[in-house]
């Protein structure tokens, strides 16, 4: 049966690729015992810790009789019985498999070259999902430290501001230093509140578990509703130039990317008319926005420091806030499998890009 493949050739390919490859015969369709190896590339020996002479023209049943133990095995058997009779190609996804010698997860697809002949495809995944598991759990950890560390902290900055409260009232008779004093700490202690509250939002980017259908009109419109009393005191103008568009997304995370970049147009604007211009288009496969606006600007070599957490440009004499919008803006537009980046000129203004996946 091997006659009907030139092995020679197909070794040469298929030897070095990276990936798995088996050929089988099933001579009996009805019988899931009767399938044999064909030909196996050196990856796919090497996975079954096995060597060439050991397995071509045996049947599956001699050489690897624990498939027919196992649900696994058994439904890549059937898998192969399927497409050898039927063609076509089945991708089964993530698979376990294991003999005396080795135990790992694939990645395996089966497809079908004529009637009674399949072969399969198999790439071993199992440190990448080792290595994805414990990213899962560092990275459920490390939330869930953030969540409690800045809630936590919450408690006794509310007592420092209470009691300084207190000691503020007049009934202490405070000095000058005094009072300037308590000022002090429940300014700073407001600020810590300030930033506490912004690292918990930070720790809960990502929680929403659905996407849902967005509309990008009706998101602007919204947002110029929020933003109502910034827009009315700074005379601020919103124009959407782009096409009518739905998108796929986490809603509320969205709504926070572009509340973030709007408000930093307005706030970092010394205009007296901020205009802020938003744009769609569609580009290799994605949706790409810009959000524009005629502020300050923000110097070349400063544009990638901005999307740290915490890092600013300015003291909060000359703008409040806390540095950590646009760290949020990276890891919603990540959250999105897109990219954010900008172009900028000094004392003219700046344009944000991401890009969001269809
Ligand atoms: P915050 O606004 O709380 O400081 P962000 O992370 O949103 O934090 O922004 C980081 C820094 O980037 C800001 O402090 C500011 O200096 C600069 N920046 C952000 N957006 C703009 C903008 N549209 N124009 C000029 N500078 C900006």
């Amino acid at each position: 049966m091997s006659k009907k493949f030139d092995l020679e050739l197909i070794s040469k390919v298929a030897n070095n690729l990276t990936v798995g490859i088996g050929i089988f015969h099933v001579s009996d369709l009805s019988d899931n015992k009767s399938i044999r190896y064909v030909f196996m590339n050196k990856v796919l020996l090497y996975e079954m810790r096995k060597e060439k002479e050991e397995v071509l023209g045996k049947k599956i049943i001699e050489i690897a009789p624990e498939a027919y133990e196992h649900e696994g095995g058994l439904m890549v058997i059937d898998t192969y019985m399927k497409i050898a009779n039927e063609g076509g190609f089945i991708n089964l996804g993530l698979v376990e498999y294991s003999n005396h010698m080795v135990a790992g997860t694939y990645e395996c697809s089966v497809h079908g070259i004529m009637k009674n002949y399949v072969y399969v495809q198999l790439r071993n995944v199992t440190e990448l999902e080792k290595a994805k598991i414990e990213l899962e759990k560092a990275n459920k950890e490390l939330k869930q430290f953030t969540y409690i560390a800045s809630h936590d902290l919450q408690e006794p900055l509310n007592s420092i501001i209470s009691f300084s409260r207190l000691l503020e009232s007049s009934k202490y008779n405070l000095d000058e230093i005094g009072k300037k004093s308590i000022e002090i700490i429940i300014n700073s202690s407001y600020r810590m509140k300030d930033f506490i509250i912004a690292l918990l939002e930070y720790s809960s980017i990502g929680k929403e578990k659905k996407k849902k259908k967005i509309d990008v009109d009706q998101l602007i419109e919204n947002l110029k509703i929020d933003l109502n009393n910034l827009i009315v005191q700074k005379e601020v103008k919103i124009n959407y130039i782009g096409n009518p568009l739905t998108i796929i997304a986490f809603e509320t995370d969205l709504i926070k990317l572009f509340q973030n970049l709007v408000v930093n147009g307005i706030k970092y604007n010394k205009n007296k008319k901020p205009t802020i211009i938003i744009n769609a288009t569609e580009k290799f496969g994605q949706y790409e926005f810009s959000i524009n606006d005629n502020g300050i600007g923000i110097a070349k070599e400063d544009c990638d420091q901005i999307f740290k957490v915490f890092q600013r440009l300015h003291n909060r004499d000359q703008f409040s806030g806390t540095g950590i919008g646009l760290a949020h803006c990276k890891k919603i537009i990540e959250l999105h499998d897109g990219k954010i980046w900008l172009t900028s000129e000094l004392g003219k203004g700046t344009t944000f890009y991401f890009t969001i996946s269809k």
